[in-house]
């Protein structure tokens, strides 16, 4: 018996293979292993690549197991199952790819710390000037070294962030907390943003959320990107809305959750956009808005959210009209 799966991998034609010899009929590897399953009696696998003409050549895997007679003493046939191999091993492909990709960006990016740190820290002594011998237009060539140095050591953190996170080696500190105290301190420390883009900002925090057990660094990280995106992504004169409350567990979890929201009023993302906003280094709003940005700070927040609190962030957005960002993790 052979089905017809089987005759497009093997490339045979069933009235060929059927009431042949298996000698015949079958590839001589699979015909050899059947003869070596013979002589063993026991479950054979192997890797079997398959060249047709005009294409690439096909790669299979295959199990060959004895068929035993009903009373379990004598052989009364063989299986041969093949699977196709050639998706899973391009997926590995990629898998080694990615690994050797983020090997080399934290490589990269841990030698260009150094000189950086040198180029910051001559900037910031010439811009200190004590005896006052740096001319003005100086000054100025200065200030934009050291604020573009600046610039430039936010992205190596991010790049750093993110590859650590790929390759699981992020650690998290867990600790207790108020989430409504982190979006306090968030708030803080993006106000002088805020006032600068004349932005309303309204808190509707509800203070049962209750202490949580949260990786604070790491979630003021993730909400000081969301708000200060709210900010960028929303012309002067905006309204952003910041809600924390407990919500419902999670599909087949009985652990309540808490749910974050920002909503703006802002310049907001197209549909077809709605899934870059994850990817690395993806703007889908160019430089006009701001020219500050590396494009990294959401794919770690996905990371923070998910992989190390078990959450889930999405946006809900209407191109004009605005963003809304929703966090919800799991607060034991
Ligand atoms: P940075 O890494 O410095 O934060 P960024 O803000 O450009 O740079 P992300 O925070 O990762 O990068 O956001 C990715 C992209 O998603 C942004 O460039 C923007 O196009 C879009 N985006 C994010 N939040 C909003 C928002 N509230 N309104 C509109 N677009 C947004
Ligand atoms: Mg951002």
């Amino acid at each position: 018996m052979i089905n017809s799966t089987a005759e497009i991998a093997l490339d045979i034609r069933r009235q060929d293979a059927v009431g042949a010899d298996f000698h015949e009929a079958l590839p001589e590897k699979v015909a050899d292993l059947i003869d070596n399953l013979e002589n063993t009696g026991s479950i054979e696998e192997a890797e079997l690549a398959i060249n047709k003409p005009g294409r690439d050549s096909q790669y299979l895997g295959l199990t060959i197991s004895p068929m035993r007679s009903e009373d379990g003493s004598s052989k009364s046939g063989q299986v041969v199952v093949c699977r196709d191999l050639q998706l899973s091993r391009e997926v590995q492909k990629l898998r080694e790819l990615d690994a050797m990709k983020n090997d080399f960006l934290s490589l990269v990016t841990h030698k260009l710390r150094t000189p950086l740190t040198s180029i910051m820290a001559y900037s910031e002594t010439l811009l200190m000037d004590e005896e006052g011998e740096v001319p003005g237009e100086w000054r100025e060539y200065i200030t934009i070294i050291h604020s573009e140095g600046r610039r430039l050591c936010r992205l190596i953190d991010d790049v750093l962030d993110l590859t650590r996170m790929e390759a699981g080696k992020m650690s998290y500190d867990y600790e207790t907390q108020d989430p409504n105290e982190i979006i306090g301190a968030v708030v803080m420390s993006l106000t002088p943003q805020l006032e600068e883009k004349c932005h309303h900002l309204e808190l509707d925090l509800d203070e049962n959320v209750g202490d949580c057990r949260l990786a604070v660094d790491r979630i003021t990280q993730v909400l000081t990107n969301i708000f200060s995106n709210a900010i960028k992504y929303t012309d002067a004169g905006g309204t952003i809305v910041i809600s924390s409350k407990r919500a419902e567990p999670f599909p087949e979890s009985s652990t309540p959750t808490l749910l974050i929201t920002v909503k703006d009023n802002g310049i907001g993302i197209a549909p077809e956009n709605l899934d870059r906003v994850f990817s690395k280094f993806e703007m889908v709003e160019s430089v006009k808005h701001h020219t500050s940005g590396t494009g990294l700070s959401m794919a770690i927040c996905r990371q923070i959210v998910e992989e190390g609190h078990g959450g889930k962030i999405w946006l809900e957005s209407e191109l004009g009209h605005g963003t809304t960002v929703n966090v919800q993790i799991p607060v034991a």
